[in-house]
């Protein structure tokens, strides 16, 4: 059998295909050489599967994509604290582009715009050089290849850079950045010059979609909590003034970029990237968007529209040769946690025995784990015995307090 994903992906491929909406960006001079027409999709999902269609292979500069990376890596070097003192969370609505600081603090509101993404690149530390190396070498471990920089671009981009100068000085000005305003320009714009394809796109964006861990890798490359806060931040931020419309029609964490990419991480589920130069009012593709329209129509990939599957968990609980056996089952979060220790509550079977198994659970969540050996232990104070089936070691060390342990069956 031939899997239907990529022939679903050609088909909206092919149904935008003659939709010339839009228009390259010309604010860079050397953008505006770039093919209007190349269009490429690919979709990386969290275990590491790649289904791409169109122009996958076609590089184009990162542009702004390249801001929520960036912001990972600053976390990642130096803390939420610092962070946080140099750039905001807070959605601008305001145009990518704007000269724009939070009222009393002075710092740019958020990562995405130009001003936090200058703030932010200046947080890479060092010299021109130092900083531009960090950014390729660490995009290059997320995008699984090395990644160059489109020179051209960048000195295209920097003939033309009074307005990102003018939001270096005005953040120097306020000591937001302590380097000269120039350098961090310069440096920023070598940033978002950086080449990318859409598959690269779409890995890098499935590494924050799987809480930091490159789908495949394997390795850790930021940590848990960097790539939720990168995700938040692209969800409230990362489509500028169209975050808002964005985040309830399509409903996926996102960041463009002024070359035609756009990125999408869906928690849990994929990374997405999607590549037509042509741009609508608000600096983003205008056939980008619109993939991201269908895929999340048709896909139900909206962030809002979680699946309720906490009862799911439980797949049986019933009383054989006079024990109560609790079969668990799937992913174990706190509501699935909740619904095993209401049916543990509500038993009535009087067994004395309670033999829990695990051995059909993927995993549990931290709250996971601690709820169900937390429903363990009570079962043990109300002198039941407790029993633990767990081939595969999914709640390892179940220490139910007072150095109790369960049987191991
Ligand atoms: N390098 C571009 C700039 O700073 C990035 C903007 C974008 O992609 N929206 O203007």
């Amino acid at each position: 059998m031939k899997s239907p994903v990529p022939d679903y992906l050609r088909e909206v491929l092919d149904s935008l295909a003659d939709n010339s909406d839009g228009a390259v960006a010309d604010y860079i001079p050397d953008l505006k050489n770039a093919n209007p027409d190349v269009f490429g999709i690919a979709v990386t999902t969290v275990d590491g599967r790649t289904h791409a269609v169109g122009d996958d292979e076609t590089e184009f500069s990162i542009q702004s994509i390249s801001k929520p990376f960036a912001y990972a890596a600053a976390l990642t070097d130096r803390g939420f604290d610092a962070v946080a003192n140099t750039v905001g969370v807070e959605p601008s609505g305001e145009a990518f582009n704007e000269l724009s600081l939070e009222g009393e603090s002075r710092r740019p509101k958020n990562p995405m715009i130009n001003a936090g993404a200058i703030a932010t690149h200046s947080l890479l530390g060092g010299s021109v050089d130092e900083r531009v190396t960090k950014a390729v070498d660490f995009f290059s471990t997320l995008a699984g290849r090395r990644l160059s920089i489109d020179e051209s671009v960048c000195r295209s981009e920097m003939d033309t850079a009074d307005r990102n100068l003018a939001i270096a000085h005005m953040l120097r000005n306020y000591g937001i950045i302590d380097d000269e305003a120039h350098s961090i320009v310069e440096g920023y714009t070598s940033q978002c010059s950086i080449n990318v394809t859409v598959r690269d796109l779409a890995v890098m964006g499935a590494t924050l979609a799987n809480a930091g861990v490159h789908p495949a890798t394997g390795d850790q490359v930021v940590s848990r909590a960097v790539a939720r806060q990168t995700l938040s931040v692209m969800a409230g931020a990362g489509m500028y003034d169209a975050a808002g419309h964005w985040l309830t029609r399509v409903g996926i964490p996102a960041k463009s970029g002024v070359a035609g990419g756009l990125l999408g991480a869906l928690p849990g589920q994929a990374g997405v990237g999607v590549f037509s130069p042509r741009l609508d009012s608000h600096g983003n593709s205008v056939r980008g968007v619109k993939v991201f329209e269908r895929l999340s129509d048709d896909m139900g990939l909206h962030l809002m529209e979680a699946e309720p599957y906490g009862s799911s968990v439980l797949r049986d609980i019933r009383v054989v040769d006079g024990e109560l056996r609790v079969e668990l089952q799937g992913v174990i979060q706190f509501t699935g946690a909740e619904n095993i220790l209401d049916a543990l509550e509500n038993d009535d079977s009087g067994a004395g025995t309670v033999v829990v198994d695990v051995s059909r659970v993927d995993r549990l969540s931290d709250v996971g784990r601690r709820m169900v050996l937390e429903g363990m232990r009570r079962l043990a104070l109300d002198d039941r015995t407790v029993a633990l089936i767990d081939p595969d070691g999914v709640l390892p060390d179940p220490d139910l307090g007072d150095g109790r342990f369960p049987e191991i069956r």
